[in-house]
């Protein structure tokens, strides 16, 4: 789940989360990534790059609880 506000000193993160997300994904340095967005204080860059992995691990229960959730509701 996307950070809204660094847990730490409450800047508000949610609307640099996307952003940051494609550059990591297409390959650039998560670092170099955040500087360029301007997040420069510690907390906040923690708040931004521990939750990228967490929405990775989430979305591997996601499709695993996506299947059998369709897979409860079709007749046998
Ligand atoms: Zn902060």
């Amino acid at each position: 789940m996307p950070p809204v506000r660094c847990f730490t000193c409450g800047k508000p993160l949610g609307h640099l989360w996307r952003a940051y997300w494609d550059r990591v994904k297409s390959g650039e340095d998560p670092g170099r990534a955040l500087d360029e967005l301007g997040v420069r204080r510690y907390c906040c860059r923690r708040t931004l790059m521990t939750s990228i992995t967490y929405a990775e691990h989430l979305s591997k229960y996601y499709s695993l609880t996506r299947e059998s959730f369709i897979g409860a509701g079709e007749e046998r």
